[in-house]
């Protein structure tokens, strides 16, 4: 079976309080989805949920929200909120491309990117989330002090992106090449994919950058 296609996940997803069916209706008005009013942090492509989920129970003060594309994964994170019930923790199932449709300008204040799809064919370079085409997108909808953050094992995405962003105007507020020994270790919390390859010996990279 292919992991794009598991039976049920899409109505289950559907049927949750903590999944958003209709996220372009909540555009300039995210604060109203949540309990208390806070910051909104995005992660895009947020997998299965782990990063986002522990960070929402680290930091209660941040509304956060889950964005990824595939509903035979998102219903995983859907599964641990279902468990977790965390008050500032919403997901949708959507494709960054539309971010545009759903956050209105300077609406969020921080996008978290964490090993996204390398995308390594230079005809699909435009796919890459730290491409010109999303950087275009961060633009619009970060605040005025908005971050972004960026972690992958992947050195030549992660090469790929510090030129993207710098030749896009953007400032390098910190970098890696090696986080788990750096001074950015601290806090760090591990999403599935970076349990993975550190396990394997991997160094991650991880930028902090700011429009
Ligand atoms: N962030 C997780 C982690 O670090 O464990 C998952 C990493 S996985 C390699 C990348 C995820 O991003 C996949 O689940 C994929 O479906 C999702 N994704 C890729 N492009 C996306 C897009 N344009 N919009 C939303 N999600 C996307």
């Amino acid at each position: 079976m292919s992991l794009k296609n598991l039976p049920g996940a899409r109505e289950e997803i559907e049927a949750s309080p903590w999944a958003i069916t209709e996220p372009e209706a909540w555009r300039g008005q995210w604060q109203s989805a949540f309990p208390e009013v806070h910051p909104l942090h995005v992660e895009i492509g947020m997998g299965k949920g782990q990063f986002l989920t522990q960070m929402a129970q680290a930091h209660p003060d941040v509304n956060y929200l889950g964005i990824e594309k595939f509903s035979s994964v998102l219903v995983r994170a859907v599964q641990k909120q279902e468990v977790l019930v965390l008050p500032n923790l919403r997901l949708i199932r959507m494709d960054a491309e539309n971010l545009l449709s759903v956050f209105a300008e300077g609406e969020v204040a921080r996008v978290y990117l964490n090993f996204s799809d390398p995308w390594p064919k230079e005809r699909h370079a435009k796919r890459r989330l730290t491409s010109e085409n999303f950087l275009r997108r961060y633009d619009v909808i970060l605040a005025k002090e908005g971050q972004l953050e960026f972690k992958t094992d992947n050195r030549e995405l992660f090469d790929f992106s510090l030129e993207s962003v710098r030749d896009h105007g953007w400032r390098i507020l910190a970098v890696t090449f090696d986080l788990h020994h750096s001074e950015l270790a601290e806090g760090n919390i591990q999403t599935e994919y970076e349990e993975r390859f550190a396990a394997l010996g991997n160094p991650i990279c991880k930028m902090i950058c700011a429009p």
